[in-house]
């Protein structure tokens, strides 16, 4: 089968978050099964670009609205990533440093999908699916079917994979204008609220819809950022696939990020010296156990929590616990993370900043991962974890209910806890600190145990290329 993956993100050549470490695996294992998958997306001025040979695959000229511009859909010469990579270039509107953050960027990746569909139409086969990731491509299923100029490409199968629906890209119906050419009959496919609402007119116009986990696709029916009412109405054609992790990428025996490589067998010895590391660079104690968070520092992860459940923790456990903290988000919690440095020197540090190398080693070097958030579609963070023998501290909701048990279950694993509150995160935390004080066996076997687990592509592969398949006349 031949697949097109259309996103705004994918790992290595440009990555915010999960939605780019699944874009830049599923595929990597879809080929490796024999299909022939493509990733298509815009080309920002990243290190990978730089360091990759590239040749022009088209060259074409459309618009948005009245302004006509030039684009270029180029191909990365070597097929280092395991697939096809092409990007879209627009000059200066889409060859930019960050992948979002403008404030044109309705107009950037509006006029990405139409570039895209303007390159599709001059293709002389049709592929057999078209999958769509995110908001940021949501408009291309009603583009194909309704843009007069693209509705021949209205038999292709478009899929939707929602890796975050509190991001919805809304537009003013003003913007309408952006969309080429299409029959105003359908402007409620395009609607919702009153708004165009790109996200909600993917979910009415893909064939299938998929989330990243089975739990966050119940929760989408009383929880999503306004659109309850039309996942409860879709249901139907919603699957929940979890996302795997890719091993070429996350694995503590091969992972060339961290000092010593390790397996389930040499996990504790590989994790101290790890630990080491990460305590001298950053001032933390090492016969203490390590706690650490990565992520957006936004509502959504419940950054806002952190600051005061770290205080809190601190007095309560009389500083018998290190915290280490990356991520960048909203200003105030950077500020309070920031702060905190100067309060617990010696237990407490945080980096603010996007910073992947130290990502891998401190999933390697923690002790204990935290994951609060409020809305987890899937969560990578605590497969990674699991992956390192480190144990995920997480809130039961979404993908981290499907993924982490209880130390206090029957062969259960991690630390779970139903609210996003102080007073939860805190209780998480007293019961990880005792578990490495107390009982330092129980701590082995749950990291070997832990490193057992198969949270590999494999099975969620099939299960995408079964939809794919179920949707061909
Ligand atoms: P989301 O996509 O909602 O941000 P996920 O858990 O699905 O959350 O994926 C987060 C990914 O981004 C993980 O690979 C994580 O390691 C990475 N990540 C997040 N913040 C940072 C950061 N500040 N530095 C390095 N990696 C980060």
């Amino acid at each position: 089968m031949e697949i097109i993956h259309l996103s705004a993100e994918c790992y290595p050549v440009a990555k915010a978050g999960g939605l780019g470490d699944v874009v830049g695996a599923l595929p990597k294992y879809q080929t490796q099964m024999g299909h022939y998958a493509k990733v298509v997306m815009p080309m920002y001025r990243t290190k990978f670009l730089y360091q990759h040979d590239w040749v022009v695959d088209f060259k074409g000229r459309t618009n948005l609205a009245d302004w006509w511009f030039d684009f270029t859909v180029i191909k990365e010469k070597d097929n280092t990533l395991g697939f096809d990579l092409y990007l879209i270039d627009i000059n200066s509107l889409l060859d930019r440093e960050n992948i979002y953050g403008y404030s044109d960027d309705t107009q950037r990746f509006v006029a990405f999908q139409i570039a895209f569909v303007n390159w599709l139409s001059h293709w002389q086969h049709k592929p057999d699916v078209l999958h769509c990731h995110d908001y940021h491509v949501g408009l291309i299923p009603f583009m194909v079917k309704y843009c007069y100029d693209y509705n021949h490409l209205a038999d292709i199968p478009a899929v939707l994979t929602i890796h975050n629906a509190q991001y919805q890209g809304w537009m003013n119906w003003d913007q309408s204008r952006l969309i080429p050419r299409w029959d105003t009959w359908k402007g409620g496919l395009l609607e919702w609220n009153n708004t165009i609402n790109p996200l909600a007119a993917a979910v009415k116009n893909a064939w299938k819809v998929t989330t990243v986990s089975w739990s966050y696709l119940d929760e989408l029916r009383y929880n999503s950022n306004g659109l309850e009412a039309l996942f409860e109405y879709e249901r139907g054609k919603c699957v929940g696939i979890l996302n795997g992790i890719d091993a070429d990428v996350w694995d503590p025996a091969t992972d060339k990020f961290i000092a010593v490589n390790y397996d389930a067998e040499n996990v504790d010895e590989g994790k101290q010296e790890t630990k080491q590391g990460l305590c001298d660079e950053f001032n933390l104690n090492p016969e203490k156990p390590l706690v650490i968070f990565i992520g957006r520092l936004v509502g959504e992860k419940a950054a806002d929590l952190l600051p005061d459940a770290i205080i809190s923790s601190m007095y309560s456990m009389h500083g018998n616990v290190n915290f280490l903290v990356l991520g960048s988000g909203e200003p105030h919690v950077e500020w309070q993370l920031r702060q905190l440095t100067h309060t617990f020197p010696g237990n407490y540090n945080a980096v603010i900043g996007y910073n992947e190398a130290l990502s891998h080693r401190m999933y390697a070097g923690a002790d204990f991962l935290l994951m609060p958030s409020r809305v987890e579609p899937c969560g990578l963070n605590q497969m990674y974890a699991m992956q390192y023998g480190t144990v995920p501290m997480v809130r039961s909701t979404g993908g981290l209910r499907d993924t982490v048990t209880d130390m206090g279950d029957w062969q259960g694993w991690g630390i779970r806890f139903t609210h996003a509150s102080i007073g939860d995160i805190v209780h998480a935390i007293s019961r990880a600190v005792a578990l490495y004080y107390d009982d330092k066996e129980s701590l082995t076997s749950m990291r070997k145990h832990m490193m057992q687990i198969n949270n590999s592509w494999e099975n969620s592969v099939q299960q995408y290329l079964n939809i794919y398949q179920s949707l061909k006349f």
